[in-house]
């Protein structure tokens, strides 16, 4: 057999657990022979540590414009120097437009919404919208923010919907907006969507209003396939919908532009625990799932996907998050062990 040739990926092990789950997730990628080769970087708390008033050295976007790939662990948010996010200059200097979250169900995981086949995914305008974060003042006792949508923005994030439908074999994309309200902006976002889908005919497109689409995601969730968002819509919806199949610590997420992708779990750094291998290495590996389909290494994806349901669905060996009091807690590196010897 010819070896397959090693994708490079820039590998940001972060703050907190950060270091911990990365551990784990090269040791199960090391047992899958999973065919990346990782470049490390730094950013967040060691970048400012060491100065770097952005959190990101120039080093590293050096190695992600080389690469255009990056596995990313959680990045803590300084507190106090002026609250810049390393998190925030990654995806804008590299304008990773598409924020991706898919929300399945997973094997072991019991929740009040287990067994009805919940299979979605969140597409999220990840730049515009009220994130830009312009803000002022108009008096001392009035603020305001704007909120900015552009034609070509909600474009360019349909077109990732209507392409991620068409790659995954889904049959409907859902235009989520707020424009009975927001004429201008959620309705320019709505009738943009509704134009590329157009383009699309394989795939149906429907619209609902966003605090309707929150009804179902809770009444009815199997029946959304794709939703397609504004900023802080998603923002919210997504953490919404990351709820209904075991929570933030099991969820990953890409963000995608042009030039580079970034893949990472939706939780934080988790100080209260960092250290001490009590974390859950789930939610960055399946950030490291989602790097490998992107890349097209699908089969070395399902292989680990079904190790890690297996060691999930077992019951045996788990984090104390999910062990909870069921079976003695395993530690992190216990944990990545247990999916390698599943593989
Ligand atoms: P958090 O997600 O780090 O922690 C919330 C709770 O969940 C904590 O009790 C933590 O112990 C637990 N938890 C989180 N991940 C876990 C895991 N893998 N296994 C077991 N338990 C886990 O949220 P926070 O405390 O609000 O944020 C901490 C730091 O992380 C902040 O500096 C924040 O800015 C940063 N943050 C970064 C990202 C990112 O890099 N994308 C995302 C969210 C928060």
């Amino acid at each position: 057999t010819v070896k397959p040739v090693a994708h490079e990926v820039v590998l940001i092990e972060g703050d907190g657990i950060g270091p911990e789950i990365a551990a784990a997730v090269r040791l199960i990628f090391e047992a899958a022979a999973a065919p990346v080769r990782w470049t490390p970087a730094i950013a967040g708390g060691r970048a400012f540590a060491a100065g770097v008033a952005t959190g990101v050295p120039a080093e590293t976007v050096d190695a992600i414009e080389r690469a255009r790939l990056v596995l990313k662990a959680p990045l803590e948010t300084p507190v106090g120097h002026g609250g810049k996010s390393a998190n925030v200059t990654l995806r804008k200097l590299f304008e990773m437009y598409a924020n991706i979250r898919p929300v399945k169900e997973l094997a072991g995981i019991t929740t009040p919404f287990s067994g009805r086949g919940i299979d979605m995914v969140i597409v999220r305008e990840n730049v515009e919208d009220l994130y830009a974060g312009i803000e002022h003042m108009q008096t001392p006792d009035t603020a305001q923010a704007l909120k900015l949508i552009t034609r070509r923005g909600s474009a360019k994030i349909a077109r990732a919907a209507y392409e991620l439908a068409r790659r995954e074999g889904r049959s409907r994309v859902t235009a989520v907006h707020k424009a009975n309200i927001l004429k201008l902006t959620e309705g320019l976002f709505k009738r943009t969507v509704e134009a590329v889908g157009a383009g699309y005919p394989d795939i149906t497109t429907d619209h609902m209003i966003v605090d309707a689409c929150a009804h179902k995601l809770v009444v009815a969730p199997e029946q959304i396939d794709v939703a397609v968002m504004t900023n802080m819509n998603g923002d919210i919806l997504s953490d919404l919908a990351a709820g209904l199949v075991g929570g933030l610590g099991l969820a990953a997420s890409a963000n995608i532009g042009d030039h580079a992708a970034m893949f990472e779990a939706v939780h934080g750094s988790a100080p209260d625990i960092a250290g001490r291998g009590l974390a859950n290495p789930t939610a960055f590996l399946q950030a490291g799932l989602m790097l490998l389909r992107h890349l097209g290494e699908a089969r070395a994806a399902a292989r680990i996907e079904a190790a890690l349901a297996l060691t999930l669905s077992e019951g045996r060996v788990l984090t104390g998050d999910l062990a909870r009091g069921k079976v003695e807690a395993a530690s992190t590196m216990a944990f990545a062990e247990a999916v390698a010897a599943n593989l």
